[in-house]
């Protein structure tokens, strides 16, 4: 690939107009001589920041044999000297209520192929529209910035560890004296196989750059320049490991009648040229990514690609190890690639070269170039949401990518969002249903165990779980327990004036982890010292209370000191890589019994697991948040779908204070339909989602009051400008009213259809918020916290 940048372009035969000596070039100024000579295009250019609009600039006669779509220009604006920006429109004639006179030129042109072609270019605007964000802010979103800064092209700045610091850390000696972060940020340099920048580490360790320049002030990492090339470094832990034997291709099983009914009705849309919407409603075990892989192997057949999007937490490498035995032409797209490796992905993606993209939210956005079906398995998973602008739903954006593009668009889970639910009722998705296991494995029953009964509880298992665990042992079968909360004890609490220790940072109790002898806010991860008396009334003693999974850990190891147990949450599953070891363990039975957060209820697939115990289901039941019930449903039975795998029945245990809440008693049932059927009626009359389209904003800064003052006076605004049928939320704090010193406020706004809405928001950028004050426009929030 080649880069046009200054030098070449200046070496090239093309005169370019010269500014006078002793003047600034004229976009310095108003008025620009550049404009007497004839000729050039005009180009519409979106700048990169949060400035919502095209503006037009004049492609020189020299740029005008170059200039193309996408690419990325370089442009006067302003007082900000010259910007970089993307070329999102070409026209003969400039719009006709500019003057020429006012139109500036195009300085040079950044990239020699355009790195979005136009169909992005539309997917990015109506993502703007859509989301309230710049176009700017979209395309951002979809080029990576390992694209953007041609990662592994040129001399890059990389990190070294010190080669004694490197010792130290290996015998351990060097990690007693580091911060976790610190700890996380090393082990991501001495892991990598290819040289990392700053924000790689950044991004691997998920630490700040001030971790880093810690690190270095303390002389334990240096810094390097190296020039890279694309080709030089190939790394990539999705791709087999030298000596892993590369699993020979399996002939794919012979289909189930439910699988080869699915087949039928995705047939037509799979050869085809049309948008298409499919929802696979199909329960754990059932077969459906065995569906989704001959639907992709019919599209690579016909010389298509297919994109699959998966959340990040089921990106293992038992998923990918199932494409990579299918297909041959697979690129793997997760949150730890450096920005080298995700350039490179990008450009062979770009080329052609890839048939099958697997990946997480973003990539929704890979450039293929002939796309004929795109996938998201989990489609209910709350992480294809982003958090950060552009708010898109990755699962949404392929629907309306699928759209654009003329392709069949296939979303799966064995718990469907309510929203997809909807949409599939109303016609507008069609639903392709896989009510059994494949070769009629029963669905394992589920008991609920009451935790009123159990008046002696003092550890995380009841009674009952206990000897059903000991009989599972004994049976030579596995354990998986689900506890959704880390740390030892997840709260500390004053006996005497029952204030409890909170984050210093947020307004959010702070965690126990025994381990490391530290409060941890899990909000923040900022972690304080344990206080040797209450920090409000210097009571000499606290008392530790609640249960994470390192509690649970060691309950487990004084229970069942035979038996190897192995604990997987984001505090043992630092390393990267470790998810794999861990998970290799438990496969080949060395390691009897699992436990850990969510991360263990997706996607394994084990089948010698007869028992799965839900240690707390309660946990997320009773957040401030309309989905808790449907986020507590989906927890349950997607663990529970983790057992009966194989020929062996499985049993599943769930541990509750409401057992007889529907989210619980339904999902122990295995009755997403009577679990729809309960909870959709509650979501209609408050306009909440899918019933509603709701739009959140969060306004947050130090000064509380400040912050207050602000989103009343929106509000205020907003409501007299409010067409019929909208309805307000708020504004009022959120439900954690403090996170990293910021205080936050919210208001929700919901209307039945969309467009109200977004016309009543139009004008939000004419009230913006006071200085130190930021507010974020979330549209269909995920999140209500
Ligand atoms: P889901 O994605 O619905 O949970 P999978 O596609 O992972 O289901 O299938 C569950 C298990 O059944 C996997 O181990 C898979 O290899 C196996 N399987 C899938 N389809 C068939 C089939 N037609 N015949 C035999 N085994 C199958
Ligand atoms: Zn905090």
């Amino acid at each position: 690939m080649s880069v046009v940048n200054r030098d070449q372009d200046q070496e090239s035969d093309q005169p370019r107009p010269q500014p006078r000596p002793g003047r600034q070039p004229s976009w310095f100024e108003g008025e620009d001589e550049a404009q007497t000579e004839r000729g050039g295009l005009f180009v519409g250019v979106v700048v990169d920041r949060a400035l919502d609009a095209v503006l037009t600039y004049r492609a020189p006669q020299r740029l005008v044999a170059s200039i193309q779509l996408g690419q990325r220009v370089r442009v006067p604006l302003g007082r900000n000297g010259v910007v970089t920006g993307y070329c999102v429109s070409v026209d003969l004639l400039p719009p006709e209520d500019l003057p020429p006179s006012k139109i500036k030129d195009v300085v040079e042109i950044l990239d020699a192929v355009p790195l979005i072609d136009a169909r992005m270019l539309e997917l990015t605007r109506w993502m703007a529209g859509y989301y309230m964000c710049s176009w700017g802010q979209a395309l951002d979103a979809v080029v990576p910035a390992g694209v953007r800064n041609q990662a592994g092209t040129r001399v890059g700045t990389f990190l070294v560890v010190r080669p004694e610091a490197r010792q130290a850390f290996d015998d351990e000696t060097l990690q007693k004296t580091l911060t976790a972060k610190q700890t996380a940020a090393i082990e991501a340099l001495c892991r990598s196989d290819e040289l990392l920048t700053v924000s790689d580490v950044c991004r691997r360790a998920k630490c700040g750059a001030g971790v880093i320049k810690t690190l270095r002030d303390d002389g334990l990492i240096h810094t390097v320049k190296r020039r890279l090339s694309l080709a030089a470094s190939r790394s990539d832990d999705s791709e087999p490991a030298a000596g892993e034997p590369t699993a020979a291709p399996k002939p794919p099983p012979a289909m189930t009648p439910e699988q080869a009914a699915a087949m039928a009705a995705l047939t037509p849309a799979l050869d085809g040229d049309a948008f298409a919407p499919f929802v696979i409603f199909g329960v754990t075990g059932s077969g459906k990514t065995e569906v989704y892989l001959t639907a992709i192997e019919r599209t690579v057949a016909r010389g298509r690609e297919a994109i699959v999007l998966v959340p990040e937490i089921s990106l293992t490498p038992q998923t990918i190890r199932r494409f990579r035995r299918r297909f041959r032409r697979v690129a793997v797209l997760h949150s730890h690639l450096s920005d080298v490796e995700r350039h490179r992905h990008w450009q062979s993606i770009a080329q052609g070269e890839i048939d099958v993209v697997v990946g997480a939210r973003s990539a929704i956005f890979a450039p293929t170039r002939r796309l004929g079906l795109i996938v998201v398995d989990e489609e209910h998973e709350s992480t294809f949401k982003q958090e950060t602008v552009p708010r898109y739903h990755a699962r949404d954006v392929a629907v309306k990518r699928a759209q654009l593009e003329n392709t069949p668009v296939l979303l799966g889970s064995a718990t469907p969002s309510l929203e997809t639910w909807r949409n599939a009722e109303l016609g507008r998705y069609a639903r392709i249903s896989m009510p059994s296991r494949v070769e009629g494995r029963p669905m394992p029953a589920v008991e609920i165990i009451d935790l009123r009964n159990e008046k002696h509880l003092t550890g995380g298992l009841s009674e009952t779980l206990r000897l059903a665990m000991h009989q599972a042992l004994d049976d030579d079968g596995q354990v998986i327990l689900l506890l959704n909360r880390r740390g030892y004890n997840t709260f500390v609490i004053c006996p005497k004036c029952g204030q409890v220790v909170k984050c210093r940072h947020c307004d959010v109790a702070a965690t126990y982890h025994k381990n490391r002898h530290m409060l941890i806010c899990h909000t923040c991860d900022a972690e304080r010292a344990c206080p040797p008396a209450c920090p409000s009334c210097q009571a000499p003693v606290l008392h530790y209370g609640g249960i994470g999974t390192e509690r649970l850990e060691r309950e487990i190891r004084m229970e069942f000191p035979f038996h190897e147990s192995r604990r997987m949450d984001s505090d043992t599953m630092r390393r990267h890589g470790s998810h794999e070891v861990t998970l290799a363990a438990f496969k080949s039975g060395e390691v009897k019994i699992l436990l850990g957060t969510q991360m263990i209820a997706k996607g394994l697939d084990f089948p010698n697991v007869t028992l799965v115990g839900v240690v707390d289901a309660d946990v997320a039941l009773h957040l401030p948040d309309f989905r808790a019930a449907e986020r507590t449903f989906q927890l349950v039975a997607q663990v529970a779908g983790r057992t009966g795998r194989g020929n062996r029945p499985g049993r599943v245990l769930v541990q509750s204070f409401c057992p007889e809440h529907p989210a619980i008693a339904n999902a122990a049932r295995h009755d997403y339909e009577g679990f729809v059927r309960y909870e959709l009626p509650t979501r209609e009359a408050p306009l909440a989602s899918p019933y509603g389209r709701i739009v959140r904003l969060v306004a947050r800064g130090r000064d509380e009051a400040r912050v207050e003052k602000y989103l009343d006076e929106l509000t205020k605004t907003l409501r007299a400008k409010a067409p019929p049928g909208v309805r307000f939320w708020g504004p009022s704090p959120t439900p954690i009213l403090k996170i990293r010193e910021e205080f936050r406020f919210h208001l929700q706004i919901r209307c039945a259809s969309a467009a109200p809405l977004r016309a009543m928001l139009r004008d939000l950028p004419l009230h913006p918020p006071p200085n130190k004050v930021d507010l974020a426009v979330d549209v269909d929030p995920i999140s209500m916290l």
